[in-house]
């Protein structure tokens, strides 16, 4: 077992030729009042599947690496898929080893203090790799509401994240006049009533999200003067992000006598996993006799920079009534099993590859 300059763990299954390793794996950190499942779940069922090689006496050609992603929520240290991004080139290692948790601590000095602080030889790379798999849970309903026990993971959404500000005036709740006064907030309903109206005409599978708001002076007797929200965008299609992209920059610049104004804070392009191990995994479903659904992830993971790289795919498993991210989430043994039956049997057809 190793780990790289970033905290990244790998622990690798001799192979009995001299071939890139494969590599399965997920992260074990979590977010706040997370629950038991995401990403403990693909280290789980990863270490699960190279104990069944052991125990079973079943040699592959190819190493298998069981591998640990470090800080994939960015949960303490921002941002997300951290680890994973330094090693693909994605962010700047120098940069992210500054970056501080809320108690002014840097992720070099808590990386130090863990005791996982590897080489940067030890590096996953285009050369030392054959492809990644990933397993993780859904976190959301869709393959329980279908009654489906395996995702086959095509890729992960396009996204745009915009931060959107109204401004006004603060002034006195009770002598301030209705027609004169500058209300942010209000001003801001209007904005997201108007989001609403408009993105609800583009395609139905956009997902959008005004969740992250604040606002000042936030006092009940004074009219606010400031209010900022974010808003999310994700789709396969980047045709439908660029419509989005289209009625944010249409926004009006002034509404109710507040000024509005807008920045996109980040985007990322849809990213398409490996056909041909798609095909491997789908092969691995048919022949286990799974019910399955194709389908793209909605969120982030490590497995889409590493895409980049190296050959790479994912599969889902179920989250009960799609509960992600809380201690509610709940995925039942037998679909875990089914989930690792499903890592096993692709790794096994693509070692023979
Ligand atoms: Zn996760």
């Amino acid at each position: 077992m190793n780990w790289d300059d970033m905290g990244n763990i790998y622990a690798t299954l001799k192979g009995s030729e001299n071939l890139p390793s494969i590599a399965v794996g997920s992260h074990v950190d979590s977010v706040i009042r997370g629950g038991n499942y995401d990403g403990i779940l693909g280290v789980l069922t990863a270490l699960e599947a190279a104990e069944t090689l052991v125990s079973e006496g079943i040699k592959t050609r190819h190493p298998v690496t069981v591998l640990v992603w470090t800080n994939e929520e960015g949960s303490r240290f921002r941002p997300a898929m951290m680890s994973s991004g330094v090693i693909t080139g994605k962010f700047d290692r120098e940069s992210m080893l500054a970056v501080k948790d809320d108690d002014g601590i840097t992720f070099e000095e808590a990386l130090n203090n863990s005791g996982y602080k590897g080489d940067t030889s030890n590096r996953f790379s285009s050369e030392n790799y054959r492809a990644l798999l990933e397993l993780h849970i859904e976190q959301g309903p869709v393959l329980e509401a279908e009654n489906k026990d395996i995702g086959l993971v095509l890729g992960v959404l396009g996204m745009v994240n915009y931060e959107i500000i109204t401004r006004g005036q603060a002034n006195h709740a009770g002598t301030t006049p209705m027609p004169v006064r500058k209300d942010a907030l209000h001003a801001m309903t209007e904005i997201i009533r108007h989001l609403h109206h408009e993105l609800d005409k583009l395609d139905p599978d956009l997902v959008y999200t005004t969740g992250e708001f604040g606002g000042s002076p936030n006092i009940h007797t004074v009219i606010p003067d400031y209010v900022r929200i974010t808003l999310d965008a994700r789709h396969k299609d980047p045709r439908v992000i660029e419509q989005v992209v289209n009625v944010v920059e249409n926004l009006p610049t002034e509404i109710l006598r507040c000024k509005v104004s807008f920045r996109e804070q980040w985007s990322r392009h849809t990213v398409e996993f490996n056909p041909d191990l798609i095909n491997i995994m789908e092969e691995s479903i048919k022949k286990l006799g799974y019910p399955y659904k194709k389908m793209y992830s909605g969120a982030g993971h490590d497995a889409q920079y590493i895409a980049d790289v190296v050959p790479s795919t994912m599969v889902f498993v179920p989250s009960k009534e799609g509960f992600s991210h809380c201690e509610e989430e709940y995925t039942p043994l037998e679909q875990c099993w089914k989930g690792a039956n499903v890592i096993l049997h692709t790794l096994l057809a693509l070692d023979k590859k």
